[in-house]
């Protein structure tokens, strides 16, 4: 009832100075934060992440040494449900495509989600040693920082939440997601979004990330990836001599692949990662391939250097089609699509990047935007409001994707960056 009334006052208003400015003028984000911060439930929530700090510790070394391989993240998952059901949302659980999902009732009841999500998989393979190892304060571990202490932040902001009795006006869906890093293609969250039971339900969704929570990630950059493979007829080395030969076609579309003209801006780049092929030293090849990667913070640069790309593989394969000799066959190149992400950008002017800035300077941080790729680039390219924010202090983590990436898990500069991160989504789900 009382939102109908507010809705009868606010509307002459809104038709009276214009549609847009009269909702920017309606919120003072700066306001609602410093509200929300003085409020005795906000301050109880915080003490208790202060006294939970050894636990959310422990409970990300408990994590990370339960293995997580792109495809093969089901027994964190399963690892991941019981802790959120202890957490207090016994009602967590595993959908179709093997997200961990858990719904936090608001008082709105408008049928939305706030989606506040993490990402169970790694970059790493089945065999990596994932025992964490410490010095100091710091832990060393492969993926303990990308992404796995941000699910037990996830645990510690449900904990906090329910013992605090917080009431936000929004629904808040905490999801662990699945494939996120390169193999898995975000198919956890485009599942999330396109086929699972709250698709076209999520009003707007965050991902909470490894880095500082001073940096907020509101563009996500675009990727395609392929596999080109070029296949010939092969033969001997020396008495088939002058057949056409694969690795000379994929060396040649490798050279002019490396002089595509890009611009700086939007940024837009290109690599060969991975080479691959050949039968043995004495022999002509049957096949050669390469895996290539293209990036973008814009679509139509993206599509630009995808186009002339797969031109330049076609073109390789009949240049060497025409410099050698067909008689046992020609080279053809294959280009398979291997990963397809979106690109998309939530403007600094919306109302969570907002909410979002003013509790990051309320933490007393300096904010930064950036440019990465995340699990917020699909809802980004589905124009659903998204943001990867961060839950540690500045500078506290590095060398992520590689076996010695490290988190510094000190008290005070990781509790103080966790409160902030809470303080963002309470803002930005209308903590009463
Ligand atoms: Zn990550």
């Amino acid at each position: 009832m009382l939102s109908a009334v507010r809705l009868s006052i606010s509307l002459p208003l809104a038709l009276a100075f214009g549609a847009s400015g009269a909702v920017a003028q309606s919120v003072n984000h700066a306001a609602d934060v410093s509200r929300i911060l003085a409020s005795p439930a906000f301050k109880a929530a915080a003490a208790q992440l202060d006294r939970e700090h050894g636990r959310i510790v422990d409970e990300g070394i408990k994590l990370t040494e339960i293995p997580a391989p792109p495809f093969k993240e089901e027994a964190r998952a399963r690892e991941f449900q019981k802790m959120l059901q202890a957490a207090g949302l016994p009602d967590a659980k595993i959908d179709e495509e093997g997200n961990v999902l858990a719904l936090r009732k608001g008082t709105h009841g408008d049928g939305k989600v706030v989606v506040v999500s993490a990402h169970l998989d790694t970059v790493f393979p089945a065999a990596t040693d994932v025992k964490v190892k410490h010095q100091g304060s710091k832990l060393y571990a492969p993926g303990v920082g990308d992404d796995t202490m941000s699910l037990s932040v996830l645990l510690a902001f449900v904990r906090a939440m329910q013992s605090a009795n917080i009431k936000t006006r929004d629904d808040i869906l905490f999801v662990a997601t699945v494939g996120e890093e390169g193999p898995g293609d975000l198919r956890g969250v485009r599942h999330l979004f396109t086929k699972g039971q709250y698709k076209n339900k999520i009003k707007s969704f965050f991902s909470i990330e490894s880095g500082g929570v001073d940096s907020i990630t509101n563009g996500g950059v675009g990727s395609k990836r392929y596999r080109v493979t070029f296949n010939g007829p092969g033969g001997h080395s020396f008495g088939a001599f002058g057949l056409v030969n694969p690795m000379f076609a994929l060396g040649q579309a490798a050279s002019e692949f490396s002089r595509i003209q890009v611009a700086a801006s939007p940024k837009t780049t290109y690599s060969i990662g991975v080479i691959g092929g050949g039968t043995s030293v004495n022999s002509i090849p049957l096949s050669g391939w390469m895996e290539v990667d293209m990036r973008s913070e814009s679509m139509p640069d993206l599509k630009r250097v995808e186009d002339r790309m797969l031109k330049i593989m076609q073109e390789a394969a009949e240049g060497e089609n025409f410099a050698r000799s067909t008689k046992e066959g020609k080279i053809t190149a294959e280009a398979k699509l291997i990963g397809d992400r979106p690109a998309g950008t939530t403007d600094v002017k919306t109302d969570l990047a907002q909410f979002a800035k003013a509790a990051v300077e309320a933490g007393g941080y300096k904010v930064s935007y950036r440019w990465s790729s995340t699990d917020s680039n699909l809802p980004m390219s589905l124009g659903i409001p998204a943001l990867t924010i961060g839950r540690s202090a500045p500078d506290r983590s590095g060398r992520s994707h590689s076996l010695d990436e490290w988190i510094d898990v000190e008290k005070e500069p990781m509790v103080k960056a966790v409160t902030t991160s809470l303080s963002i989504v309470l803002a930005a789900t209308g903590m009463e």
